[in-house]
């Protein structure tokens, strides 16, 4: 660890004689919405499909796509690893309803892959989507603790970067997904806390949030079924794959020692692609856009 980093968290465990916590969101019965429709999900994943738009999205940038529920939306890494910060909200709510992080780490976990789902904020708290295939899936945990697909962080922004190194860098993922939105009538306010794509992290001995290097390679893909109308949004992350991260754009590295150079060589591109069921009527027989939790109380009020 870097002798400038300060810590609270003790790294050596200490017994207290407590019994072994149990998971504290958990299914109360066998319908409960937490247990994944894994029929559905892998008859989607299977089922016949047409692409219906294909996005490249560019080193350090954004973009943001409108998507109809009952879609599929594939995320890949065409020329291998690079991180890719994503938001999503429901399309109709003028950006209200959005994907809720620490949630959704709740209900599942703080990393998420096949038959997991993005829960929404309150007052509405629905799957906004669900994890139908992942080619990372059996990834993780590696020797260090770490997972992909990240609940824990969130986007890279230029106030931290400010606030780290004293630069003005204007193309962090949050300024990415800022200006991505733009287009459907979205303010600054409304990126929100984002799952980290292909991004592998975990927390170390001392509680630290850490990142690796993202383990994508060419051809490595993130595929989600919509589950209600979304705008959706990516930023390609500064960082790029993460092998070379480092607070300012060729400043100082977190040791305070050497020049980390131009992080660009390690960023690459992205690609969305959006697909039809060919049959929807038949496999999603069944299936119902869910509706917002309908809490009748008034907060006591
Ligand atoms: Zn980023």
């Amino acid at each position: 660890m870097s002798p400038l980093t300060f810590v609270s968290q003790k790294s050596s465990k200490k017994s207290h004689g407590n019994p072994k916590p149990v998971p504290a969101y958990f299914p109360t019965s066998k319908d409960s919405i937490l247990i994944p429709d894994v029929k559905l999900y892998d008859a989607v994943r299977e089922a016949p499909r047409r692409l219906t738009n294909t996005y490249d999205v560019p080193i350090r940038s954004g973009k943001a796509w409108k998507v109809p529920k009952g879609s599929v939306v594939r995320i890949s890494t065409p020329e291998g690893p690079q991180v890719c910060d994503f938001n999503c909200w429901e399309a109709n709510s003028d950006f209200k309803e959005h994907m809720w992080a620490s949630r959704t780490r709740q209900l599942h976990s703080a990393h998420v892959s096949t038959y997991d789902k993005l829960w929404s904020n309150l007052p509405y708290l629905r799957p906004l989507l669900t994890i139908i295939d992942d080619s990372l899936a059996t990834y993780g945990p590696d020797e260090h603790g770490g997972r992909v697909h990240d609940l824990l962080g969130t986007r890279c922004d230029p106030y931290v970067d400010k606030l780290l190194s004293g630069q003005d860098n204007d193309f962090h993922c949050h300024s990415n997904l800022y200006r991505a939105i733009r287009e459907f009538g979205g303010q600054e306010e409304n990126v929100h806390d984002v799952l980290n794509i292909f991004q592998l992290t975990g927390l170390n001995e001392h509680d630290q949030y850490f990142m690796e290097t993202c383990p994508a390679k060419a051809g490595d893909f993130f595929e989600f079924f919509c589950e209600v109308d979304l705008i959706c949004a990516i930023s390609t992350c500064p960082g790029g794959d993460l092998s070379n991260w480092g607070w300012g754009e060729g400043s100082e590295d977190r040791d305070g020692s050497d020049n980390i150079g131009d992080m660009t060589s390690v960023c690459r591109p992205l690609k969305v692609e959006v697909f039809q069921l060919h049959d929807s009527t038949e496999i999603l027989r069944n299936w119902h856009s869910p509706e917002p939790v309908k809490y009748r109380g008034n907060h006591g009020l």
